[in-house]
């Protein structure tokens, strides 16, 4: 089901580009980096809708403090890249060139360079012996800190991929989705099938837990056949135009006691309270405080066993983490998720799950299936 290679366009306009690659030279500025150099990974998508293929032949994106950036490709797979002439140069590679001396010809005397850091080592040895004394810095420190910024182009994306994530959360809740004599796997395979049915070019995940199996928050689906009376947690996203959805949402098969309804509403009124604490200006650990101290207050502490959140962008998992300890602050057009959970093992689990993006207005919900618990009879 995952595909490698990305062939759909990432839903961005060239002046949508130049934002992204204007972020990253404003931090290469401030730390005096001469050279960015990025290869397999998702950072090249994100500077150039172009994504490498993961293979042994160079595909690198050379980005100079100024002057103009040079992709480096080989020349087999030019055609496949969309050219943006006013952001990027094209050098295609034969077969009997080697692409590391073109790379180390455009980084000329550079002396700080930063490198992506899923960069295959074979490509940076080869840097490193090309290039006697230059400085190698990481490129998370400067690439990361824009990737989490989300400009309008990549919230819209995130809004289109959460609304698809919905529709088939609705269906869960509305009792469309056979559960019950179905095993955990069935389920699973059946919401791939509608993750991508829903326009996701990718599914990432998604985990059916049932009955005591939803105890166990990264549960991997199996064989369990799911019975009446069990709550079954769906945790389920997919990527959708580059962009990543994830959404939880529990249901019940057949009557809500009074102790799961009681613990659904504490798990509400945490999730909520952990969506609004995203907050521009707060510290991200501010959300995780939020939704914690609700369930903490209610008796359920011992029982909520992760962080409460992550960024999600172009991966599933990205910065900012809604955590205890992180004091970084949370910025307008920082996305992430509100999940928490209670589990008690061996017995039930329950997690809520929205994307939420922070704005100068407040937190924005992104997903918008109802936060109820569903008793449904499917
Ligand atoms: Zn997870
Ligand atoms: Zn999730
Ligand atoms: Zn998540």
């Amino acid at each position: 089901m995952a595909s490698q290679v990305l062939d759909c366009p990432m839903m961005a306009t060239e002046s949508e580009f130049r934002r992204r690659i204007d972020l990253v030279r404003a931090r290469m500025s401030d730390r005096t980096i001469d050279t960015l150099l990025v290869s397999v990974g998702r950072d090249m998508p994100y500077l150039i809708g172009y994504e490498a293929m993961p293979l042994e032949r160079l595909t690198m994106l050379v980005i100079p403090m100024d002057g103009p950036s040079t992709l480096v490709v080989p020349a087999l797979e030019e055609p496949r890249v969309s050219p943006m002439p006013g952001l990027f140069d094209i050098i295609p590679w034969g077969e009997t060139t080697e692409p590391l001396d073109i790379v180390a010809g455009l980084c000329g005397d550079d002396r700080r360079i930063a490198v992506g850091d899923q960069m295959w080592a074979r490509f940076l040895v080869g840097l490193v012996e090309r290039l006697p004394g230059v400085t190698w810095l990481r490129s998370s420190d400067v690439v990361g800190p824009a990737r989490m910024v989300k400009g309008p182009q990549e919230v819209s994306a995130l809004r289109a991929a959460a609304q698809a994530v919905d529709r088939i959360a609705e269906r869960l809740q509305t009792g469309q989705i056979p559960l019950i004599g179905r095993s955990e796997a069935e389920v699973s395979a059946d919401l791939s099938a509608q993750i991508v049915a829903e326009g996701h070019e990718r599914v990432n995940f998604a985990i059916v837990a049932a009955g005591p199996n939803a105890a166990s928050p990264h549960h991997h689906p199996g064989d369990r056949i799911i019975g009446p009376n069990e709550i079954v947690l769906c945790d389920f996203g997919g990527t959708m135009n580059g962009y990543c959805s994830d959404i939880t949402r529990c249901v019940v098969t057949g009557d809500i006691d009074a102790e799961i309804g009681a613990a659904w509403a504490a798990l509400q009124q945490s999730q909520e309270a952990g969506v609004q604490a995203g907050v521009v200006g707060s510290a991200c650990a501010e959300v995780d405080r939020a939704a914690r101290s609700v369930l903490v207050d209610a008796g359920y502490g011992e029982y909520f066993v992760h962080r409460t959140g992550h960024g999600i962008g172009m991966e599933e998992h990205e910065e900012p983490y809604m955590v205890e300890g992180a004091e970084a602050l949370i910025e307008a057009g920082h996305a992430f998720s509100v999940e928490p959970g209670i589990y008690v093992p061996g017995r039930w689990g329950m997690r809520l799950e929205d994307i939420v993006v922070a704005t100068l207005d407040g937190p924005v919900r992104l997903n918008e299936a109802s936060h109820e618990l569903f008793s449904v009879r499917a």
